[in-house]
Parts: C-alpha cells; structure tokens; sequence
C-alpha cells in the first residue's frame, strides 16, 4: 500500500487525464472521475500551438503525440477571400481529441489509475486532495456557440487555415487519417437545419460561401458533429476555487490554438506542489496557494493579449481594420503566437 496522499481529479479531459498520469508516475493514488466515456468526439479546433518540447518530456506526452500532424503555416481568410498566409513561430500540431483523449485515458489506466468513466460529481465542491478539471465554466447568457465536425479527404489551401465571417470564426485543422476538423465559434442564430448540417447553415449565413461549398461536397463523418452552447471566456485565473487546471481555471480564446497547451502546462504546474501534498510536505492550502500562483505567473499575459484581440476576428468593422494590418503585415498575432511559448 502506497504512503502517499491520494489525490482525487474531476474531469477527464487532456488536464485531468495528464496530471493524473504525471502522478501515477509518481506513484501516488489516483482516483479521476469522468462524466463521459473514451473514445468521443469534442468541440475542439484540434490543432495545438505553443507546447513546448520541456513540457512533453516532463508530462511523458511524446508517445501520444507521435503522428500529429505539424502545421507550419496558417492560411488567413475573411469572408471567401485569401488575406495573408503567416509561419507559425513553432509548428501547430494537428491531432484530434477522439485520438489523443483515449490514448491518455489508457496509459492512465495501464499506470495503476482508478478512472472511473460515466461518473458525473454533482456540484463537486473544492476538498483538501481534489483538483476540478471540469472544462469550461458555461455560462448561459452567453451567445457564443462552438460546432464541430470531421470531412474526410476535404480540399485545404493549407493545412491550417482561420476563415472569419460576420460574428464566426471557423478553423479549417487536418488531422489523423485523412480527415480535417472543421470547427468554429459562432453568434447564436436560429437556423432551420440539424445535426451536422448546421454548420453548412452557419457557414451560409456568416458570409463563408466558398468554404460551405467546399464542405458540402466533401464526405463528412456525422458521428464526430459535436456542439457547445454558452461558450464565454475568463481573461482572470480563477481566484475562487484554488485548486482548478484547464478551462475550468481560465479560457483562452479559441482562435490561440493554445487551451489544449493550456491544460498541459496547468497540470505540469501542478505537479510540483501535489507531489508536496501527496509526501505530506505540503499542506493542502500551500499547495494550492503555490499552484495559484504559478498559473497565473504563466497564464496571465497570453490571457490578456489574447481577450483584447478576440473582438477583431469576430465583429466585421474590427475584421477589416486587421485584415488590412495583416496585408500591411503589421499583424499583431505574430507577437500573440510568440506570447503563447
Ligand atoms: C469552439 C472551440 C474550439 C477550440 N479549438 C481549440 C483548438 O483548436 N486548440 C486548442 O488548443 N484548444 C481549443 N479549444 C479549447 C480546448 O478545447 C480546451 O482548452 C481544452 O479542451 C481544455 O481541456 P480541459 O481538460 O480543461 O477540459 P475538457 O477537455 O473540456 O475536459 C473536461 C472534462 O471534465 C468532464 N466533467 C465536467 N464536469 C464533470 C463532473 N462534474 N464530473 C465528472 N466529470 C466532469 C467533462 O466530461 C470533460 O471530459 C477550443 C474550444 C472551443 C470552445
């Protein structure tokens, strides 16, 4: 029987299932509580820029990120027409959460994790030993709505591409298996469509045309469709429940490609102090108060940066005053991807 503290994670998703598995490393007990199940699809652009290769090694990723796909470029669009195409200071990696999320719950579970699927904490409360990874915090007046599908062997200019249409965004990702994410941030509509047809509607009505006829005509995959209502974005870490990783402690904008990067780093932050907690050298609130402080010291600026951005690449007057400092290539996302290292 091990020594050590246990400790409880709610939440399976990349931060939860990657601190854990940091943890079962260590030996340490692991329950992980998941509402859902593995393999699923999930709203996600699925492609990750700004992890760095300290961080792989640390979490021991590297197995799991083998055959992402390595995006160098990301093709800029507004409305149906070609803006810029910018280098990525560090290559995207294009893989996609039905993949990279069971793949994680496995070796979680081949290293000794007690994870247990379909099981839903009913207003998990903060404890001493148990950290929430819950996702993002919903928030139901928000008019923000994410939707998600895979076209198989879909035509790309590139393999990244961002196309902005009026209050959308949508991310054009190739990913495993011939297939791109197509995914996209959308003010709420009421549109006469279902299911994966939805996004075609979307795409219709935000000024998008060549990509929705690009989309149509391509093989679509309906069971990976996937939609989130009452998406909303916290530029703060959040104060109120100490011990929280992911999007759960804060959201960065989805158009970083950086909230995945975002929950590995949280759970690499964290270990440290758990690992204090678990051999009882920490207490509870001194390791929560160390995490804390550690996040925000990493997440704050990128947060910042990237909230006072968002607006330009959703409201069209905003659109066109950046898509004319992208051609005038003062872009200012050149120093946003490098803030995100
Ligand atoms: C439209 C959109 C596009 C995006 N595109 C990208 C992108 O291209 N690149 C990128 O890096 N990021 C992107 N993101 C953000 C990225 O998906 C998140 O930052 C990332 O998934 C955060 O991981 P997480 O582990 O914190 O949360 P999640 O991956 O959301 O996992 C949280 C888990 O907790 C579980 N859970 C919740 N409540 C409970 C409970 N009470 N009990 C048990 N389990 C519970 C959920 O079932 C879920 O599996 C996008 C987000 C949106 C909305």
């Amino acid at each position: 029987m091990s020594s050590l503290r246990p400790i409880e994670i709610v939440g399976g998703g990349l931060a939860g299932l990657s601190l854990g598995l940091a943890l079962r490393r260590e030996n340490v007990p692991v329950v992980l509580h998941e509402a859902g199940r593995y393999p699923r699809h999930r709203v996600c652009g699925e492609f990750i820029t700004g992890l760095d290769a300290g961080t792989i090694a640390r979490l021991g990723l590297q197995p799991f990120l083998a055959d992402a796909l390595q995006h160098r470029e990301v093709e800029w669009f507004l409305g149906d027409q070609s803006v810029r195409t910018q280098r990525l200071p560090q290559p995207a990696l294009g893989l996609s959460r039905y993949a990279l999320d069971a793949r994680l719950a496995e070796a979680f579970v081949a290293a000794g994790g007690d994870l247990r699927v379909q099981s839903r904490l009913a207003d998990p409360t903060p404890q001493p030993g148990r950290i929430l990874s819950t996702g993002r915090r919903r928030c139901h007046r928000s008019p923000w709505m994410g939707l998600k599908l895979h076209a198989i062997a879909l035509p790309v200019h590139r393999s990244l591409e961002l196309h902005l249409g009026e209050n959308a965004y949508v991310g054009l990702s190739r990913v495993e298996g011939d297939r791109v994410n197509v995914c996209g941030l959308f003010r709420r509509r009421e549109l006469a469509a279902k299911n994966g047809e939805i996004l075609l509607a979307y795409l219709q009505a935000c000024g998008l045309s060549d990509l929705a006829a690009r989309l149509g005509q391509a093989a679509r995959d309906p069971d990976s469709f996937s939609a989130v209502a009452g998406v909303a974005f916290d530029p703060r870490v959040s104060s109120d429940a100490p011990a929280t990783l992911g999007d759960a402690c804060a959201m960065i904008p989805p158009f970083t490609g950086n909230g995945m990067a975002m929950a590995f780093q949280g759970a690499e932050l964290a270990l440290a102090p758990l690992l204090g907690y678990a051999r009882g050298e920490l207490s509870w609130d001194a390791a929560c108060t160390r995490l804390q402080r550690d996040l925000r010291r990493n997440f704050r600026v990128r947060l910042a940066s990237a909230e006072l951005l968002h607006p330009f690449l959703l409201q069209p007057p905003r659109q066109r005053w950046l898509s004319a400092l992208t051609r005038s290539r003062l872009l200012p996302l050149r120093p946003l991807y490098t803030l995100l290292h």
